[in-house]
């Protein structure tokens, strides 16, 4: 037996036989008043029946009267005397029966006989005696045992609640409280109940919470001085061809631009896409806090959707801007517009087996100081639960070739400008992007 069980144990059953001895004590004085009483009210009702039909305080009365009744009857005269043949022990003690109150109830003038006086009239009563019951005579009853039983129930249900209430819950926590930073550890059903082991519970599963995110934010931190070491590397040997492919293709572009125009545009935007992903892998691997500075949320977004409309054609995807110029934030520029191309970019994949619609708006709230809501709405496939969920933690792609850095970077830049990114599905059921970024006042 574990040691709070048998901690719970000895009170209990001590409670119970101490519970037990009291509940038929007293169940045994309450009998015993009653079945005085009742004896005292036999005495009472035979001396005014004596009284009423005028009978001979004589020994044959007493008699008659002991024989109807069960019990031992005598008469006590004004003089103290018994009826004749009355107990002898009575005679000296004959004169304290005397002396009390007539109906007085019961009285043990030995320490097995009970005797119940009644007055008949002025110096002459009524005196019944019967043999004591002793308390244990009442154990054996059915009320005794119908109470005690009552009272055993009780305390069964009683252990019932302690144990599946107390102890159960406090097992299962134990078992479990090992295992709390595991990565598939689940909330405790306890935590909705409204007392300790409530409070225990929800305790438990804040920590499990913050375990979690540090779990993630440990593994996120591994991943990126992973990544931070590949890029380092990696962005000086792409840099350095780019740079030079860019500035080749710019020369060129002063030389034969009206016979290869076109595909030196297609060579220059190809190399600022590479640079973009390397400046998103430099972001990654070593964050920079952002540069900030007053700018137009609605600008920068017209300049991101202008960028990625080609890719977009390319897609049969159209994009309805709906932002109107005047949502100052104080922001990052650059780091802003990678933001926005990476939902924008992402939104073009999803849509693009069959074309469709990215719908773009602003809300302005007042909550916790003003914010502006802006909302990319695509009618693509939507979030799965587990990108909802995971979307923007760094590697989490669910797309064949993806690197899952885009939600990751955009996450990040969100966050250093104190806002917040949100996926969504939309009622529509495609995806609904939402960043939510502190107004400039
Ligand atoms: P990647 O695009 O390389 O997969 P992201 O971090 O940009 O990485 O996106 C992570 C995942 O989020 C995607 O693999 C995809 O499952 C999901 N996702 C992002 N944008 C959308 C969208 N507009 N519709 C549906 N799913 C999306």
């Amino acid at each position: 037996m574990n040691s709070l069980t048998r901690r719970l144990t000895l009170p209990f059953v001590a409670f119970v036989v101490a519970g037990s001895l009291a509940l038929v004590l007293w169940i045994g004085v309450e009998e015993r008043r009653q079945s005085r009483g009742q004896f005292s009210a036999m005495a009472r009702t035979n001396a005014a029946f004596v009284r009423s039909q005028n009978l001979p305080t004589s020994e044959r009365t007493a008699q008659a009267l002991g024989e109807v009744l069960g019990v031992r009857v005598y008469f006590l005269d004004a003089l103290n005397e018994w009826t004749p043949n009355g107990p002898s022990w009575t005679k000296s003690s004959a004169a304290e029966y005397r002396a009390l109150p007539v109906d007085g109830g019961v009285f043990m003038p030995e320490t097995s006989t009970e005797a119940a006086v009644a007055s008949i009239a002025q110096g002459r009563s009524l005196v019944l005696l019967r043999a004591a019951e002793p308390l244990t005579e009442f154990l054996s009853r059915p009320r005794t045992l119908g109470v005690l039983g009552a009272f055993w129930a009780l305390s069964i249900a009683l252990a019932w609640v302690l144990v599946s209430g107390i102890v159960r819950p406090l097992r299962g926590f134990a078992a479990r409280l090992p295992h709390i930073a595991d990565e598939n550890s689940e909330p405790l059903p306890e935590a909705s109940r409204t007392d300790e082991i409530g409070q225990l519970a929800r305790a438990y599963d804040s920590t499990r919470a913050k375990l979690a995110d540090e779990r993630r934010a440990r593994e996120q931190a591994e991943r990126l001085a992973t990544l931070g070491k590949m890029t380092t590397g990696l962005a000086h040997e792409i840099n350095n061809p780019v740079s030079a492919i860019k500035l080749h293709t710019q020369l060129l572009e002063g030389e034969i631009a009206d016979v290869h125009g076109e595909r030196l545009s297609i060579i220059l935007a190809e190399t600022a896409k590479i640079e973009s992903l390397v400046s998103q892998w430099m972001f990654l691997a070593r964050p920079q806090p952002p540069q900030l500075a007053p700018c137009d949320l609605a600008v920068l977004i017209s300049a991101s959707v202008k960028t990625l409309m080609p890719a977009a054609a390319h897609a049969n995807v159209e994009i309805v801007n709906q932002l109107v110029p005047g949502l100052a934030v104080n922001g990052d520029r650059r780091r802003l517009a990678q933001a926005f191309d990476n939902i924008i970019i992402n939104a073009i994949h999803a849509m693009s087996a069959s074309g469709g619609e990215l719908k773009i708006e602003c809300r302005t709230t007042n909550e916790n100081g003003r914010k502006y809501i802006v909302l990319f709405t695509d009618i693509g496939a939507g979030f799965s639960t587990t990108a909802i969920a995971k979307g923007t933690e760094l590697f989490f792609s669910e797309k064949e070739g993806g690197m899952g850095i885009g939600l990751s970077v955009t996450s990040e830049i969100v966050r250093a400008h104190g806002g917040e990114l949100r996926l969504a599905n939309a009622t529509s059921g495609g995806a609904e992007v939402s960043l939510h970024l502190p107004a400039l006042n």
